[in-house]
């Protein structure tokens, strides 16, 4: 049962002000775009819930006025959302082979051998800690969720049940762990105290240590109009800017920085302690710095943009939905993501336009999608129904999902992709 963050505060005996910046505690004033009421995107109904009240949070996403970084804030705590987690990382082959590449670039790069240790945070299922492991290099991992990490403690890979901050860094460099090289990946938008975290990851890195962290861009969410990956437990919406005034305010400094196509766009950055002079900063930060000025991103008028974008996208997509319902055509989902549900809450389409979704995930088949109400089944569904369209919900697979599922040409469907803009293929 999800507790509102309210509720699980009073509990801890604290208070939260809603109201101001995560980084810099400025109040919040200026709306990035507001998405409405939505529920929590992982929260797939049961048969027997249909009937039952569903928890909505406003996905209202604003920007600070003073330090840029835009953000939403925390309505459900992480405590409720990742202590039990139904996510494992080794499911996706394509998530494992990023992870490979990655292992192999950065032990070659920093010299990385059996003394040396690495501590990934949020270490999931050891999906990349077991890289290094076979190459016989100390790891450990911080991972909340116990059932996920009992997977990795299984694999080998030791593992600290615990969320990351100030306290656990201590507790861990008091007993002499301190890292190397620290990673995290897509953990660092979805902490809601985010200074808390970046000054436990300067307190666990060694004097002349690695941090790399990856997260989705929020110049690439902005280009590509990627609102629907704007869900609840996804708090902070990064640029390479506000990251750095965030690692630089906590006596971190961002030497490198690469662009990543995972995630709809990602950056993975580098970054050591501010005076560890021996890592120059390249020139890949310089250029994307300056690129990210010239956008606009350190100007809070250009954020303003994004709204009336967004607006847009749903007024062509719902327009395209009506004519095909009109004409009588029969349109069906692929795939249950939870961008999909961000998607078709904010647009308003349920059972009315989309019969119904199908998943490979057996987890979600059965089920009904949060808010909508749309009912999940198992590919096979779509052979059987023969739907004129199939609209795409995870639109960052689309080339991949449009060649497995070629055979609905055969019977003249088409495919819809709603993002960045509403685009059928056929
Ligand atoms: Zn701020």
């Amino acid at each position: 049962m999800i507790k509102t963050t309210l509720e699980s505060y009073v509990q801890n005996g604290t208070t939260l002000n809603r109201g101001c910046c995560r980084f810099c505690g400025s109040t919040l004033k200026h709306t990035f775009v507001d998405l409405g009421m939505s529920p929590l995107c992982e929260s797939y109904v049961s048969p027997e819930q249909l009937n039952q009240m569903e928890a909505f949070y406003p996905l209202h996403v604003y920007v600070c006025d003073r330090c840029f970084l835009v953000q939403l804030q925390e309505y459900v705590s992480p405590q409720d959302i990742f202590t039990e987690y139904a996510y494992f990382s080794s499911y996706s082959d394509s998530w494992l082979q990023h992870a490979k590449n990655y292992t192999e670039n950065v032990i070659a790069r920093f010299r990385l051998h059996s003394y040396t240790q690495v501590v990934e945070i949020a270490s999931n299922d050891g999906y990349l800690l077991q890289y290094f492991l076979a190459k016989g290099i100390n790891v450990l991992g911080i991972e909340p969720a116990a059932n996920v990490a009992k997977v990795a403690i299984k694999k080998g890979i030791p593992t600290v049940v615990k969320f990351f901050g100030k306290n656990t860094a201590n507790e861990l460099a008091a007993d002499g762990t301190q890292a190397d090289l620290l990673v995290a990946n897509n953990v660092l938008a979805h902490v809601p105290d985010i200074n808390d975290f970046v000054a436990g990851a300067k307190i666990l890195l060694k004097p002349q240590g690695v941090i790399t962290m990856e997260f989705p861009h929020l110049m690439r969410l902005m280009e590509g109009n990627q609102f629907d990956t704007i869900y609840h437990e996804h708090f902070s919406y990064l640029s390479l800017l506000t990251v750095e005034k965030l690692f630089a305010e906590h006596g971190l400094t961002i030497f490198d920085v690469e662009e990543l196509s995972t995630h709809g766009g990602s950056l993975r950055i580098y970054a050591r302690q501010a005076e560890d002079t021996s890592k120059p900063i390249s020139q890949q930060v310089k250029e994307l710095r300056a690129r990210e000025e010239a956008a606009g991103f350190s100007n809070l008028k250009h954020y303003f943009s994004f709204g009336e974008k967004v607006k847009e996208t749903k007024f062509k997509l719902l327009e395209f939905l009506i004519s095909a319902k009109r004409q009588g055509k029969t349109i069906a989902g692929y795939g249950a993501p939870g961008k999909g549900n961000t998607l078709l809450n904010y647009c308003g389409i349920r059972e009315d336009f989309i019969d119904y979704t199908v998943d490979r995930n057996p987890y979600k088949q059965g089920k009904f999608l949060p808010g909508t109400h749309i009912p999940i089944f198992h590919p096979d569904k779509i052979q059987e129904t023969q739907p004129d369209y199939l609209l795409i919900l995870p639109w960052n697979l689309k080339n991949e999902i449009m060649s497995q599922m070629s055979y609905v040409r055969d019977w003249g469907c088409q495919f819809i992709v709603p993002i960045p803009e509403v685009n059928v293929y056929s």
